[in-house]
C-alpha cells in the first residue's frame, strides 16, 4: 500500500511519506517516519491524511501543519473534524487519480 499508493503521491507531490503507530506496528513502514505522541512532529505546509482515523496521539504530532486534507472512507471519523479539506472515499481510488493528475499538470 505505501509503496504501491502513497510513495507515487508524494512523489508527485515533492513529499515526504510518514505513517501512523498502527502502521509501524504491523510492518508496513519503518519506525523512524512515526508521526505522533511517540514518533516525531511535523509542521508541513501541506498534510494529507490517507485512511487514517485520527486518534490524538497522531494528530498531536501533525495538528500544527498548514493545510489539512483527510481522505477516509469513513465520514465520522474524528480526523475530519481536524481537516481543511475532507474527501469521504477510498484511498485506493482517490490517491491514484490525484497522482495521475499530478503527473498530468507537470
Ligand atoms: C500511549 C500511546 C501512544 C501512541 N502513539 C502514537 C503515535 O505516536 N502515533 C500514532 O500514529 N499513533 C499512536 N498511538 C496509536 C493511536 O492511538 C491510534 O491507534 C493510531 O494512530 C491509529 O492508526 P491508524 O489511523 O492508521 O489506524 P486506524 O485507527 O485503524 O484507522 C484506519 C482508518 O483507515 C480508514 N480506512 C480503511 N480503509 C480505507 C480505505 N480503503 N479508504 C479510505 N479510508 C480507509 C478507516 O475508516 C479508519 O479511519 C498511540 C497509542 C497509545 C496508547
Amino acid at each position: 500500500e505505501f509503496g504501491d499508493v502513497v510513495e507515487p503521491l508524494a512523489d508527485a507531490l515533492g513529499a515526504a511519506v510518514g505513517a501512523t503507530r498502527d502502521a509501524v506496528d504491523e510492518g508496513f513502514y519503518d519506525a523512524a517516519y512515526q508521526i505522533g505522541q511517540t514518533g516525531v512532529t511535523v509542521s508541513p505546509e501541506l498534510y494529507i491524511g490517507l485512511g487514517i482515523s485520527g486518534a490524538i496521539q497522531h494528530t498531536s504530532g501533525m495538528q500544527t501543519s498548514g493545510t489539512i486534507v483527510v481522505v477516509n472512507q469513513d465520514q465520522d471519523e474524528p480526523f475530519f473534524q481536524i481537516a481543511d479539506l475532507g474527501v469521504v472515499g477510498d484511498l485506493h481510488e482517490i490517491a491514484p487519480a490525484l497522482t495521475e493528475e499530478l503527473k498530468a499538470r507537470k
